[in-house]
Protein backbone atom coordinates (compact mmCIF):
# COMPACT_ATOMS: atom_id res chain seq x y z
CA UNK A 1 0.00 0.00 0.00
CA UNK A 2 3.05 2.39 0.65
CA UNK A 3 3.84 2.01 -3.23
CA UNK A 4 0.30 2.85 -4.14
CA UNK A 5 0.86 6.06 -2.16
CA UNK A 6 3.29 7.01 -4.06
CA UNK A 7 1.80 6.18 -7.21
CA UNK A 8 -1.10 8.24 -5.70
CA UNK A 9 1.62 11.24 -4.80
CA UNK A 10 2.29 10.93 -8.76
CA UNK A 11 -1.40 11.45 -9.71
CA UNK A 12 -1.54 14.56 -7.48
CA UNK A 13 1.57 16.13 -9.23
CA UNK A 14 0.39 15.93 -12.56
CA UNK A 15 -3.02 17.70 -11.16
CA UNK A 16 -4.98 14.39 -10.85
CA UNK A 17 -7.19 13.37 -7.66
CA UNK A 18 -4.27 11.26 -6.13
CA UNK A 19 -5.39 7.50 -6.36
CA UNK A 20 -2.51 4.90 -7.15
CA UNK A 21 -2.65 0.76 -7.37
CA UNK A 22 -0.51 -1.90 -7.40
CA UNK A 23 -0.81 -5.05 -8.59
CA UNK A 24 1.28 -8.21 -7.00
CA UNK A 25 1.97 -12.06 -7.95
CA UNK A 26 2.92 -13.80 -5.70
CA UNK A 27 4.69 -11.47 -3.82
CA UNK A 28 6.23 -9.60 -6.70
CA UNK A 29 4.88 -6.40 -8.09
CA UNK A 30 4.15 -6.69 -11.33
CA UNK A 31 2.29 -3.33 -12.27
CA UNK A 32 1.71 -0.05 -11.25
CA UNK A 33 -0.83 2.57 -11.66
CA UNK A 34 -2.29 5.79 -10.83
CA UNK A 35 -4.80 8.37 -11.78
CA UNK A 36 -5.11 10.03 -14.76
CA UNK A 37 -9.09 10.56 -16.90
CA UNK A 38 -7.80 14.41 -16.89
CA UNK A 39 -4.99 14.26 -18.66
CA UNK A 40 -5.33 10.79 -20.74
CA UNK A 41 -8.82 12.22 -21.68
CA UNK A 42 -9.91 8.98 -20.73
CA UNK A 43 -12.51 8.08 -18.56
CA UNK A 44 -11.58 4.88 -17.83
CA UNK A 45 -7.76 5.97 -17.01
CA UNK A 46 -8.94 4.74 -13.05
CA UNK A 47 -5.78 3.59 -11.32
CA UNK A 48 -7.18 0.16 -10.83
CA UNK A 49 -7.37 -0.27 -14.86
CA UNK A 50 -4.09 1.59 -15.23
CA UNK A 51 -2.39 -1.22 -13.09
CA UNK A 52 -4.92 -4.07 -14.13
CA UNK A 53 -3.62 -2.89 -18.01
CA UNK A 54 0.20 -3.24 -17.40
CA UNK A 55 0.21 -5.88 -14.95
CA UNK A 56 -2.06 -8.30 -17.90
CA UNK A 57 0.50 -6.48 -20.26
CA UNK A 58 3.52 -7.72 -18.55
CA UNK A 59 2.17 -11.07 -17.64
CA UNK A 60 1.00 -12.44 -21.47
CA UNK A 61 -2.70 -13.13 -19.70
CA UNK A 62 -5.77 -10.91 -19.54
CA UNK A 63 -6.78 -13.35 -16.61
CA UNK A 64 -5.02 -12.55 -13.28
CA UNK A 65 -5.95 -15.12 -11.05
CA UNK A 66 -2.83 -15.17 -9.05
CA UNK A 67 -3.21 -11.83 -8.06
CA UNK A 68 -3.98 -9.38 -5.57
CA UNK A 69 -4.57 -5.63 -5.93
CA UNK A 70 -3.91 -2.79 -3.89
CA UNK A 71 -5.41 0.63 -4.41
CA UNK A 72 -5.79 3.40 -2.23
CA UNK A 73 -9.39 4.09 -2.53
CA UNK A 74 -12.57 1.74 -2.80
CA UNK A 75 -12.49 0.31 -6.52
CA UNK A 76 -15.70 2.26 -8.08
CA UNK A 77 -18.36 -0.32 -10.33
CA UNK A 78 -16.04 0.23 -13.71
CA UNK A 79 -12.83 -0.54 -11.41
CA UNK A 80 -14.71 -4.03 -9.15
CA UNK A 81 -16.19 -4.99 -13.07
CA UNK A 82 -12.57 -5.41 -14.28
CA UNK A 83 -10.98 -7.02 -11.01
CA UNK A 84 -14.14 -9.74 -11.89
CA UNK A 85 -12.90 -10.03 -15.60
CA UNK A 86 -9.15 -10.31 -14.58
CA UNK A 87 -10.08 -13.07 -12.24
CA UNK A 88 -8.36 -10.91 -9.49
CA UNK A 89 -8.06 -13.23 -6.15
CA UNK A 90 -7.69 -10.09 -3.94
CA UNK A 91 -8.47 -6.53 -3.76
CA UNK A 92 -6.49 -4.71 -0.74
CA UNK A 93 -8.12 -0.82 -0.48
CA UNK A 94 -7.10 2.25 1.82
CA UNK A 95 -9.91 5.03 1.90
CA UNK A 96 -13.59 3.88 2.01
CA UNK A 97 -15.36 5.95 -1.04
CA UNK A 98 -19.19 7.19 -0.27
CA UNK A 99 -19.96 8.36 -3.36
CA UNK A 100 -18.74 5.85 -6.09
CA UNK A 101 -17.19 2.93 -3.64
CA UNK A 102 -18.27 -0.47 -5.33
CA UNK A 103 -17.36 -2.59 -2.27
CA UNK A 104 -19.87 -2.13 0.05
CA UNK A 105 -19.82 2.03 0.48
CA UNK A 106 -23.06 2.24 -2.31
CA UNK A 107 -23.07 -0.99 -3.58
CA UNK A 108 -20.88 -4.29 -3.27
CA UNK A 109 -20.39 -5.92 -6.07
CA UNK A 110 -18.01 -8.37 -4.19
CA UNK A 111 -20.79 -10.05 -2.35
CA UNK A 112 -23.63 -9.87 -5.36
CA UNK A 113 -24.14 -14.21 -5.78
CA UNK A 114 -25.57 -13.59 -9.38
CA UNK A 115 -21.86 -12.06 -10.61
CA UNK A 116 -19.91 -15.25 -10.95
CA UNK A 117 -16.24 -14.00 -10.00
CA UNK A 118 -15.79 -13.14 -6.10
CA UNK A 119 -12.60 -11.76 -4.96
CA UNK A 120 -11.63 -11.34 -1.40
CA UNK A 121 -11.62 -7.61 -0.72
CA UNK A 122 -10.32 -6.11 2.58
CA UNK A 123 -10.59 -2.39 3.67
CA UNK A 124 -9.23 0.21 5.38
CA UNK A 125 -5.48 -0.57 5.28
CA UNK A 126 -3.38 2.73 6.22
CA UNK A 127 -6.50 4.32 5.75
CA UNK A 128 -5.80 7.47 7.30
CA UNK A 129 -3.28 7.98 4.66
CA UNK A 130 -5.21 7.03 1.89
CA UNK A 131 -7.79 9.62 3.29
CA UNK A 132 -5.16 12.32 3.98
CA UNK A 133 -3.79 12.54 0.59
CA UNK A 134 -7.13 12.94 -1.17
CA UNK A 135 -8.56 15.71 1.63
CA UNK A 136 -4.76 17.48 1.05
CA UNK A 137 -5.75 17.82 -2.64
CA UNK A 138 -9.25 18.55 -2.39
CA UNK A 139 -8.04 21.53 0.26
CA UNK A 140 -5.83 22.72 -2.23
CA UNK A 141 -7.85 22.91 -5.03
CA UNK A 142 -11.14 24.02 -3.20
CA UNK A 143 -7.96 27.19 -1.70
CA UNK A 144 -6.99 27.48 -5.62
CA UNK A 145 -10.82 28.04 -6.50
CA UNK A 146 -11.46 30.08 -4.23
CA UNK A 147 -7.66 32.18 -5.07
CA UNK A 148 -9.53 32.55 -8.89
CA UNK A 149 -13.14 34.02 -7.52
CA UNK A 150 -11.13 36.59 -5.65
CA UNK A 151 -9.54 37.29 -8.78
CA UNK A 152 -11.09 35.74 -11.52
CA UNK A 153 -8.40 37.63 -14.35
CA UNK A 154 -6.11 36.01 -12.81
CA UNK A 155 -7.35 32.14 -12.79
CA UNK A 156 -9.51 31.69 -15.87
CA UNK A 157 -6.67 29.50 -17.34
CA UNK A 158 -6.34 27.21 -14.07
CA UNK A 159 -10.05 26.71 -15.13
CA UNK A 160 -8.96 23.45 -17.48
CA UNK A 161 -8.00 21.77 -14.37
CA UNK A 162 -11.78 20.05 -14.45
CA UNK A 163 -13.25 17.97 -12.32
CA UNK A 164 -12.62 14.11 -12.13
CA UNK A 165 -15.05 11.47 -11.66
CA UNK A 166 -13.53 10.30 -8.58
CA UNK A 167 -15.35 12.53 -5.91
CA UNK A 168 -13.52 13.26 -2.16
CA UNK A 169 -13.72 10.96 0.57
CA UNK A 170 -14.47 12.98 3.47
CA UNK A 171 -17.74 12.03 4.48
CA UNK A 172 -15.75 8.50 5.36
CA UNK A 173 -13.32 10.42 7.47
ZN1 LIG B 1 -12.61 3.15 -10.75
Amino acid sequence: MGLALQQARAAMQQGEVPVGAVVVCDGQVVAVGHNCPVGGHDPSAHAEMQALRAAAQALGNYRLPDCELYVTLEPCVMCAGAIMHARIKRVVYGAADPKTGACGSVVDLFAEPRLNHHAVVVGGVMRDACVGILQTFFSERRAAAKARRLSPAAGAADEAAGESSVPPSESSN
